[in-house]
């Protein structure tokens, strides 16, 4: 089997019996990635120089150590929204098109820690806003399973080199599901852990009080262990929470027996696929046969949450984006007079979707409007919380679909913004309750694309998720179906 088609977990084992090396790792990745990036545009920036030095050195760790961390030697992508030192980190934008940190991310420390190989910076839709990675300012992402086909968003180039085997694992990053809906749409697993598990430390704000961090992999396995990776305190992100971490690689046991499975009628939403609805009940059956008990609950606030999410991110981004100023950071264009200068710069920089939101926000914050608006929406993001809380009172973890639909045709809804908004219905609810969401496939399409479903965990319980989904996992063995891409 060709090496690029292997799990993380499997290549992991593989260098510790020394039947590989990192650096013949990295070399088949760096192939395929020559091969076929070409067709599925997943990466921005390719550093295969810092990734072959990366992997000379885990080699040089292996043969003095012998036991590796999880991460040694294995080659990932990173979403070009987190901080890479020396690495230029563009979010998809032309205001960044030059900047270069000069620190890295705190989730890149840990993995550098690992000595893990990086491959490049991944494909998104600009500073995180959109859901299918068409929103890039450089090129639009395919999706592996059928090029004509968006990979999802934001964090499409992440899902496409996991999917296409252009990476062994990504990091994404997820506001109101860019992690989750792209992992459903390229047929892999995708976690967003609760609000403040991760450390946003190096992130590029898109909207802060929704952003999190959190890994794109082919298969459960690889989600817990990187999960181990990258979760803990941080005193440098003011919102990190104050929790130990778990292993997460002990939840990686098949057991759903008593496990009380919350379906929210809320989430079957009106215009959804026939075939995505019918995997999701398919998959509840499942779960019912494994032992776990079904249980109806209602999330009544649930049909609030986009309108809520699209007041409330944009109004968060119109005051993170207000920095690209055209002095403090990224590109200027000149002009007369600073004020011409600054309009200049914004004008020609940022692209539509972009400039729609920042006009979103500065209206919902606006004086005269900030009540009806903002405030309201505030008051949404309450009542849609507390709808989950009253929820896990009897019910331990909540499934529903990751998506509506299955991914759709390039340029088929980059001019209906509403329909695109729309596609987060299932996914905005969790990021404005902080909860943690795990996509992860439960089916194909009569057209071969590939179908998710989410599990949602109670605050913190990312363990809860992990469990029930790596049991679903193991007893329909899904990933191994639909890692076959197309060339
Ligand atoms: N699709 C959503 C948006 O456009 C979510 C994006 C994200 O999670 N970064 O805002």
């Amino acid at each position: 089997m060709e090496l690029y088609k292997k799990s993380a977990h499997d290549l992991h084992d593989l260098l510790e019996k020394k039947e590989v090396t990192a650096v013949e790792l990295a070399d088949a990745f760096l192939e395929r990635i020559d091969s076929i990036d070409s067709k599925l545009h997943a990466y921005i920036t390719k550093t295969a120089d810092t990734a072959m030095k990366a992997a000379k050195k885990a080699d040089k760790k292996i043969a003095a150590e012998g036991k590796i961390p999880f991460l040694t030697g294995i080659p990932g992508a990173v979403k070009d929204n987190i901080c890479t030192l020396g690495i230029r980190t563009t979010c998809a934008s032309k205001m960044l098109d030059n900047f270069v940190p000069p620190y890295d991310a705190a989730v890149m420390d840990k993995i550098q820690k690992e000595n893990a190989v990086i491959l490049g910076k991944t494909n998104m839709d600009e500073f995180a806003m959109g859901g299918s990675t068409e929103n890039s300012a450089f090129f639009p992402t395919h999706n592996p399973h059928n090029a004509e086909y968006v990979p999802g968003g934001s964090s499409g180039g992440s899902a496409a080199a996991v999917a296409g085997g252009l990476a062994a694992w990504a990091l994404g990053s997820d506001t109101g599901g860019s992690i989750r809906q792209p992992a459903s749409f390229c047929g892999i697993v995708g976690l967003k852990p609760t609000y403040g598990r991760v450390s946003r430390y190096g992130l590029v704000a898109y909207a802060s009080s929704l952003d999190q961090i959190g890994p794109l992999t082919k298969d459960v396995t690889d989600c817990a262990n990187i999960l181990n990776v990258i979760t803990g305190y941080d005193e440098k992100d003011s919102t990190s929470v104050k929790a130990s971490s778990p292993d997460y690689t002990k939840s990686l046991v098949q057991d759903v027996k008593g496990l009380r499975i919350g379906i929210p009628a809320e989430y079957f939403v009106d215009g959804m696929d026939k075939e995505v609805a019918e995997s999701i009940h398919m998959a509840i059956n499942d779960f019912k046969a494994m032992g776990a008990e079904i249980i109806d609950i209602s999330l009544p606030h649930t049909k609030y949450a986009v309108a809520a999410y699209y007041l409330l991110a944009p109004a968060e981004a119109t005051t993170n984006l207000s920095r690209y100023d055209g002095v403090s950071y990224g590109e200027r264009v000149n002009g007369d007079d600073i004020v011409s200068m600054m309009t200049n710069t914004r004008t020609e920089k940022f692209g539509s979707e972009v400039k729609r939101r920042i006009m979103m926000g500065n209206y919902a914050l606006s004086a005269g409007y900030y009540d009806a608006y903002y405030l309201k929406a505030l008051k949404i993001r309450t009542l849609v919380k507390e709808d989950y809380d009253k929820a896990f009172e009897k019910v331990d973890v909540i499934l529903t679909p990751t998506a509506p639909t299955t991914a759709f045709k390039i340029g088929s809804m980059i001019n209906d913004p509403l329909q695109m908004y729309l596609q987060d219905a299932c996914t905005v609810p969790l990021n404005l309750a902080g909860l943690p969401g795990i996509s992860l496939p439960c089916g194909v399409s009569s057209s071969g694309l590939p179908i998710g479903m989410q599990i949602i965990g109670k605050p913190l319980d990312e363990e809860g998720i992990i469990k029930a989904a790596y049991t679903y996992e193991q007893s329909k063995g899904f990933y191994k179906n639909i890692a076959e891409v197309t060339e």
